[in-house]
């Protein structure tokens, strides 16, 4: 007996992500934006904007076009984690203020990465979900603290995390009371250098039967090439997915960020359309 209970537990070190624990998946309900949104089993959440924050007019073209479009949540780096430190790390505080612009305009929540737990005061308030950065993803003081919070948490893969990592850091925010984590998929370190990442498809049919937890998949860093981040979406909704988080500029050629692997308004529009017939057949299987 003793026996079968270590087994038990070497087997599930996640307790509280675990699927058979729980017997049913977690709905995420967001209801700041002028509609209540739900994330989870059954929903396709497409979560669209920038890398960057970099200009209002840009933001709020962007923003408007999204709306429009049919996305469901605004995203846009404030406090950007670049490999370079000359780069263009975002434009934090002053950026905030047109995310608040956009969400007022467009109705639509926020997303932005919090890397820095100082930055709480001015996110948390303000933002609607708060993304933990593959970079960030075991800053387990950064995640006790954001266990403090019932704010939804938006936790990406580490660059080079297993699943059981992954789970594990979900566990850290879990465990300190607050239920409200979504998992992205963003593509993993492999020996193959070709795309930015080497996106794992299979962990998000697994995580879907792992765990209870919302699973959305980033096709933009986990290619870097613009080019692949449809056929990835499609695969990402087909394989069970619960939604996107996507890079969108209005003019990836001059984008301060990550404009390889962002979409235009036009393509944006194509890959909706693809990701939204598939995604009603999956629910119909
Ligand atoms: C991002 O989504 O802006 C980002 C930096 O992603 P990741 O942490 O997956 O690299
Ligand atoms: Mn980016």
């Amino acid at each position: 007996m003793l026996y079968n209970i270590a087994v038990d537990d070497a087997m599930k070190p996640f307790k509280l992500a675990s699927w058979d624990k729980k017997g049913s998946y977690t709905h995420i309900k967001i209801d700041s934006g002028a509609e209540p949104l739900l994330i989870g089993e059954g929903y396709c959440t497409i979560i669209a904007g920038p890398c960057a924050v970099e200009s209002e007019e840009g933001y709020l073209q962007i923003a408007r076009f999204l709306r429009e479009a049919g996305a469901h949540a605004l995203r846009g780096g404030l406090f950007k984690p670049r490999t370079s430190p000359y780069s263009f790390k975002g434009l934090g505080r002053q950026g905030l203020e047109i995310m608040l612009e956009a969400r007022r305009i467009t109705g639509l929540p926020l997303v932005t990465e919090i890397m820095d737990i100082r930055d709480l005061e001015l996110l948390g308030d303000n933002i609607d979900i708060l993304q933990v950065g593959s970079r960030n993803m075991q800053n387990y003081s950064l995640l006790e603290e954001l266990g403090k919070l019932h704010k939804p948490i938006l936790l990406k893969r580490g660059l080079s995390a297993t699943i059981e990592e992954w789970l594990l850091a979900a566990e850290y925010v879990l465990d300190g009371g607050n239920p409200n984590v979504i998992l992205c998929e963003r593509g993993i370190r492999t020996f193959e250098s070709y795309l930015r990442n080497t996106v794992d498809i299979g962990a998000v049919a697994l995580l879907k039967d792992l765990s209870h937890l919302p699973v959305l998949v980033d096709p933009s860093h986990a290619t870097g090439k613009w080019k692949m981040v449809t056929p990835v979406a499609r695969a990402a909704i087909a394989a069970g997915a619960d939604g996107l988080m996507v890079e969108v500029h209005p003019d990836p050629d001059r984008a301060l960020s990550d404009g390889k692997q962002s979409l235009t308004p036009e393509n944006f529009l194509k890959m909706y359309e693809q990701v939204s017939q598939i995604s009603r057949l999956v629910k119909n299987l």
